[in-house]
């Protein structure tokens, strides 16, 4: 299996190559020059496996240049009962007869992220030691990415983190989970400003290219198609979990940002997973729901990105959408590039008078948005019919599911994170605080370890030459 650009300015590329990498070197996404194909007697036979041989199976119609026996380490090591609080790893909870919750949110960051994540770090560690070479990760984070990363790659050999973070504006439980980090290979940096601040100096860092060669830079944002790839195995267990034979469709209700989650849900499909709909959810951030409903894809400026209850939506683009658009334009590149052409000036397209939008449907999508009050609403509702308590994001999944699902085809809602790093909403729908997850309380009371710093592009760059040895 070679990897491809969504704009055709890349040539096959093998998997550990784009693993290391990020975009595509014509700014493009890497996606694989065909999905793999599940037949029905496979999808029979994936269906009594358990998480780690499944996601062996998975990964293995993916990736060609790590031996057999490494890979499988790899996936044993990352998806242990220790990390993920059970063998089930995504296990699936039942609300009512074709009504149900995927969880995705019970690894050490209390976020789907994890899933991905976690592995990332293994793959990285194994990739830079056959080298000889080693990374220097360098990210902003508001909160959750910035934790998962972190938790990933912490005490990995060859891997160093640099997270920026604005300086008191994130939770005190979003603070102390990453900055009681105690690892030498993590480093956290408050920087004097907001969270575009901590994005301006990364960005800056990256144009700089001498800089970026000489000390190694790399990133782990959400287009590293190894994330999407360890997000399909879930869809599968999903599936499997909620059916009793492989004719059965079902639909798949994801909170979505940046389409990563929702667009492993896409190559699960393609790959001849028997999914009904994928609903795409949304917040106030509608640049999705606007997409689906009208063909109109309409990047925002910065300033008018909503700070919503619903945070790890909150977004102006949603940067894997090209993944599936490369799709639905029947893999031409050029007409991608066209397209992009417009976006990455901050502009827009549409495809409402075009033939592609009709296709949409064919493959699925479909979609929905919610507000602050629905949310609430939501929260409330599940927790006085089912005695359940969801988290901001995964209730704008399940309002929207509940919206688009078809009757007889069962609904799998995608929890994304667990209440307890939300708990403001909880307590404003249902007057009472959280749980906690036992290993979480007191959380704040732990010893930080921290950098404060200006934002200012060469002081990191300083920070970085001089820890980075
Ligand atoms: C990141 C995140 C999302 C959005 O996922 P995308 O892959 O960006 O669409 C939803 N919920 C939670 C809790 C998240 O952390």
């Amino acid at each position: 299996m070679k990897y491809i650009s969504t704009r055709g300015g890349m040539p096959p590329t093998p998997f550990t190559d784009i693993l290391l990498g990020g975009l595509a070197p014509d700014g493009g996404l890497t996606v694989p020059e065909a999905y793999p194909q599940v037949t029905r007697s496979e999808l029979g036979a994936w269906r009594q496996l358990g998480y780690r041989d499944l996601a062996f199976e998975i990964f293995s119609r993916f990736v060609d240049d790590i031996p057999a026996a490494d890979l499988r380490d790899i996936v044993d090591r990352t998806y242990t009962k220790a990390a993920f609080g059970s063998d089930d790893i995504t296990p699936v909870s039942t609300l009512a007869p074709g009504f149900h919750l995927l969880h995705l949110s019970n690894g050490p960051t209390l976020a789907f992220k994890d899933v991905a994540m976690q592995l990332l770090g293994n793959l990285f560690e194994y990739a830079l030691a056959k080298r000889g070479d080693e990374l220097n990760i360098l990210g902003a984070t508001s909160g959750d990415t910035g934790s998962a990363a972190e938790y990933a790659m912490r005490g990995k050999r060859g891997v160093r983190v640099f997270m920026l973070s604005p300086e008191g504006k994130m939770s005190a439980f979003q603070t102390a989970q990453m900055y009681s980090l105690q690892d030498a290979n993590i480093f956290n940096i408050a920087v004097r400003g907001v969270f575009d601040d901590c994005q301006d100096m990364v960005k800056a860092v990256s144009n700089d290219h001498a800089y970026k060669a000489r000390h190694r830079i790399g990133t782990v944002n959400s287009i590293n198609w190894a994330r999407m790839m360890a997000q399909v195995v879930y869809y599968f267990k999903g599936y499997f979990a909620t059916t009793t034979s492989d004719d059965q469709r079902v639909t798949f209700a994801v909170p979505s940002g940046n389409f990563g989650n929702i667009c492993a849900g896409h190559v699960a499909r393609m790959m001849g997973l028997p999914i009904a709909r994928l609903v795409a959810a949304t917040n106030e951030n509608d640049v999705l729901d606007e997409f689906f409903r009208t063909g109109r894809y309409r990047v925002r400026a910065a300033a008018d990105v909503a700070q919503t209850s619903s945070p790890s939506m909150d977004i102006s683009k949603a940067s894997n959408f090209e993944r599936f658009i490369f799709d639905l334009v029947g893999r031409e590149p050029r007409v991608v590039a066209d397209l992009w052409r417009n976006v990455d000036g901050g502009g827009a397209f549409d495809l409402a008078n075009t033939p592609y939008f009709a296709k949409v449907r064919d493959f699925g999508f479909v979609s929905g948005r919610s507000t602050h009050a629905d949310r609430v609403a939501t929260i409330r509702r599940i927790n006085e019919r089912y005695n359940v308590v969801v988290d901001t994001h995964t209730a704008d999944g399940i309002k929207a599911g509940l919206e688009r699902r078809e009757a007889g085809v069962p609904l799998i809602c995608l929890e994304t994170a667990q209440p307890a790093k939300f708990a403001e909403t909880i307590r404003e729908a249902l007057g009472r605080d959280p749980v906690r997850p036992p290993a979480y309380v007191g959380i704040e009371n732990k010893p930080l370890r921290f950098e404060t710093m200006n934002p200012d592009p060469a002081a990191i760059k300083r920070y970085i030459a001089e820890h980075a040895t």
